[in-house]
């Protein structure tokens, strides 16, 4: 057992930092020691921050998204095309998507995928939810943006199952030779889905 070189209040610091993603015990320690450090610049403005994001954060009764408001800022934003719905897995998908800012539609959080291995079911996700807005009307199009895993797919035609019959258009994120990428590089099953989405020159 090391000896222990601070206090109780800094162990503690360490150790809620360690919890974070990112960041190990030994990065939690050396943030620690640079937030102790700068103490006023640093320790007292995040700890400010931190408790006001805590008082305040909520999660968008509409579409799941993470926020200090409900409904959330991209639900109240009134430029936004509301009738595409842009349907992902996690707030930081979201987060994602608008950092690349290729549209500006509406979106809706699931909260994971359907996992049955993992007792995963439609009950746990934000389905209902979902389908509710569609049923609401004004919806013309569902962008189905899940990762593309097994889990993710089965979601996908979960999805558009429950929603048959409507009339709305849902398509699902194109799978391919990323940006940048080399074909060399690539695993068969991604060139296979490359090839099948060929677009036309
Ligand atoms: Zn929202």
């Amino acid at each position: 057992m090391a000896k222990r070189v601070t206090g109780p209040e800094i162990e503690k610091l360490i150790q809620l930092l360690a919890k974070v993603p990112g960041l190990g015990p030994r990065s939690a320690r050396r943030a620690a020691l640079h937030l102790v450090k700068k103490k006023d610049q640093l320790l007292g403005p995040l700890a400010d921050a931190m408790g006001e994001a805590h008082r305040k954060v909520r999660i968008c009764s509409c579409c799941g998204n993470v926020d200090t408001i409900d409904p959330c800022t991209v639900c109240i934003d009134e430029r936004r095309d509301r009738s595409v719905i842009i349907v992902v897995e996690d707030v930081s998908d979201l987060w994602a998507l608008e950092r690349a800012g290729a549209m500006n539609a509406a979106y809706h959080v699931l909260g994971g995928t359907l996992s049955p291995l993992d007792g995963v079911g439609p009950e746990d996700l934000n389905i209902r939810g979902l389908i509710n807005r569609v049923t609401g009307g004004g919806v013309r199009e569902l962008i189905i943006a899940v990762n593309a895993t097994v889990e993710g797919q089965t979601t996908a035609h979960y999805i558009t199952d429950q929603l048959q019959g409507l009339d709305v258009r849902i398509t699902r994120l194109a799978h391919g030779v990323p940006v940048g990428g080399e074909l060399d590089y690539l695993d068969e099953g991604t060139l296979t889905a490359a090839l099948r989405a060929r677009t036309t020159i």
